[in-house]
């Protein structure tokens, strides 16, 4: 046993991190040893606190504070219920409400359909999704999944069960990388992507 217990802890768990690789662990853990201790304490509490302080809106299932039923966009009187643009993570509402150039409201998927992954229509938030059309008032749905493998089948199974509904279905237009992943799209690729979206035919 070359490092001492707690160390080799807080590097394990810093290793099952997305994009962070046993070294980058050491080099985080290290630096947290020498960090003063409100750093630490800062992140333990917003860590701990994470999941317990935040819900989903029962609307667009967007992330929200906990107590919440609807998030401030659905709630936003100013913003036009007629228009749902569907991503797959709140982390693309995020990116396209940076851009500032929407104001319609959301629907996060949370997912894409994989049917190499296992994940199917039941697996994600599509039910929901229509139901809320169902209820009216929508006239337009933006479909805003990445443009990958996956965001264009989970776009196109979302146009065939969309149409009956006699609402626009447009997509977000080229430009987005193809493979490529909204959140990290800059803001101007974004915004011709959204003003120039097309109609799904
Ligand atoms: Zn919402």
């Amino acid at each position: 046993m070359l490092l001492p217990d707690p160390l080799q802890k807080l590097i394990s768990a810093l290793e099952r991190l997305p994009g962070i690789g046993p070294k980058s662990a050491s080099r985080l853990a290290f630096f947290f040893l020498r960090a003063p201790d409100e750093l630490s304490q800062e992140l333990a509490e917003a860590l701990s606190g994470l999941k317990s302080r935040t819900a989903l809106c029962q609307e667009c299932f967007n992330i929200t504070m906990a107590g919440r039923t609807r998030c401030e966009i659905c709630e936003d009187p100013r913003r036009d219920g007629g228009i749902i643009c569907v991503v797959e993570e709140s982390l693309d509402v995020l990116a396209l409400e940076r851009v500032g150039a929407y104001n319609g409201r959301f629907h996060v998927l949370h997912g894409v359909l994989s049917p190499i992954e296992g994940v199917g229509p039941e697996d994600i938030r599509i039910r929901s999704l229509l139901d809320r059309v169902s209820r009216g008032g929508v006239r337009e749905i933006i479909l805003a999944t990445n443009p990958s493998m996956e965001g264009d089948a989970t776009a196109l199974y979302l146009q065939q069960q969309l149409r009956p509904h006699g609402v626009q279905i447009t997509r977000l237009a080229r430009g987005l990388p193809v493979g490529g992943d909204l959140e990290y799209a800059d803001q101007s690729t974004l915004l011709k992507a959204l003003s120039g979206r097309q109609e799904m035919g």
